[in-house]
């Protein structure tokens, strides 16, 4: 990534001061430059991507995490999602070992 910044004067967005060289506006503080602005964007669609990456992945756990919890109530929801998962995955080994013939 290149540090060299061409653009000098920047018009502040929120209180309209110029302010040279400087991310930020020397006036209100608020950010100024485009490129940074781009930059936050993009790293928070990232992290949104990363913590949505992260829940999927986390997902077929829920089941055994709520087994484990001390609540009664989620122990019976978590034994049932279990036992759910159980017999859809034993029907699909079933269907495809029965397809598979
Ligand atoms: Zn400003």
């Amino acid at each position: 990534m290149s540090v060299t910044r061409t653009s000098s004067n920047v018009k502040c967005g929120s209180c309209g001061v110029f302010t040279e060289n400087s991310d930020y506006c020397k006036n209100c503080g608020a950010l100024i430059s485009h490129k940074k602005i781009q930059e936050l964007k993009a790293e928070k669609i990232k992290q949104e991507f990363i913590e949505e990456a992260k829940y999927e992945l986390e997902n077929p756990g829920v089941a055994k995490r709520l087994m484990q919890h001390p609540f009664f109530l989620y122990k019976i929801i978590g034994w049932i999602l279990h036992s759910v998962f159980l017999v859809v995955s034993a029907i699909g080994a079933f269907l495809g070992w029965f397809i598979a013939w």
